[in-house]
């Protein structure tokens, strides 16, 4: 079977992100350089396709004595599994040689920090052998129909992975370059060397790359990004972090990527009332000049000292920092 078809629905690849234009602001001394009070963001969390994949059936032929009957095959579906997966098997952890629903069951369990720390470990997804056929209990090698009673084992089946599921409503897709299933559908997304992870198609020729992006850890809550089942946004500058982590900077009004401080939306309005509230504010008694480092354009400039904010003068944004 051409392995490149199957996959394991368990990783969301990038999504793409909207924001909106904030327009009210308050420009504070923070760690960030500038946050932002009281603007709106819209980050658009990715609308997930709603179509239903046909899944990726396989009718192989185990046995001349089973019938190529639909009913048997069907037999169970979404019936069976765990929290995280419809499935009608079960998997032999290769590593501890126990029986899991999933490897999230068994990371669960084995990972937890109840757990002692030398004794804490991961399932090798990829090394799975053997699955256990919860209709019937046969256990056998990895495949998606049982060798014993012809049922489906998960409608979606990758055999790289050795992911089953029969909810193939996550559009799941196994992706070569990131070597392993991703959800969404793969006819949204593409895979981006350079950053080394598949992303929305919407930011195909729009997102910057950064050598390894997916590869580090979100910025705000320390998650391996390339593995995370969270939706994951790229940011402007083409810094990657997780959606309900961008939110939550909103939350807290604060707009500058984590890593590189340049602005993580379009912050051109929010500039422009500042001009205007700037504008209507008494003028600094002194003189004194102030050389500024811009965070966005990375231009320096030569500006009046003020108390409140600093503008470039390439690019207009206050996002910038005293040098
Ligand atoms: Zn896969
Ligand atoms: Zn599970
Ligand atoms: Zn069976
Ligand atoms: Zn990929
Ligand atoms: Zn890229
Ligand atoms: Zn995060
Ligand atoms: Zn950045
Ligand atoms: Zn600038």
């Amino acid at each position: 079977m051409p392995a490149a078809v199957y996959g394991v629905p368990e990783l969301c690849a990038v999504v793409s992100l909207n924001l909106g234009h904030p327009t009210a602001f308050c420009i504070e001394n923070h760690p960030a350089k500038y946050m932002i009070l009281a603007g709106k963001l819209n980050v658009e969390e990715y609308a997930k396709g709603s179509l239903l994949s046909g899944g990726n059936y396989i009718k192989e032929k185990i046995d001349r004595s089973i019938p190529d009957d639909h009913e048997t095959f069907e037999k169970g579906i979404m019936q069976y599994g765990c929290p995280h997966y419809k499935r009608r098997c079960r998997i032999r952890a290769p590593c501890c040689n126990e029986i899991f629903d999933c490897r999230h069951c068994h990371n669960e369990v084995k990972n937890s920090i109840k757990i002692d720390t030398v004794k804490r470990h991961e399932l090798p997804r990829h090394e799975v052998r053997q699955v256990i056929c919860s209709l019937c209990g046969t256990e056998q090698e990895v495949r998606q129909v049982c060798i014993n009673c012809g049922v489906c084992m998960g409608k979606y089946f990758c055999g790289l992975c050795k992911l089953f599921d029969d909810d193939v409503s996550k559009q799941q897709y196994h992706c070569n370059g990131c070597g392993i299933c991703r959800i969404g559908g793969r006819e949204n997304f593409f895979h981006c060397s350079k950053c080394g992870c598949c992303y929305s198609i919407v930011l195909k020729n729009s997102h910057a790359c950064v050598e390894g992006a997916m590869h580090h850890d979100c910025p705000i809550c320390f998650e391996y990004l390339f593995e995370s089942t969270n939706d994951v946004s790229v940011l402007p500058c083409g810094h990657t972090i997780h959606v309900k982590c961008l939110k939550e900077m909103e939350e807290h009004c604060q707009f500058a990527c984590p890593l590189c401080s340049k602005s993580v939306c379009d912050m051109s309005k929010a500039w422009e009332r500042l001009d205007m509230e700037l504008a209507t504010l008494s003028d600094s008694c002194d003189d004194k000049m102030v050389r500024i480092l811009c965070n966005d354009c990375g231009a320096t400039s030569e500006v009046q000292f003020h108390l409140i904010a600093h503008k470039c003068q390439n690019c207009k944004s206050y996002n910038t920092r005293q040098i």
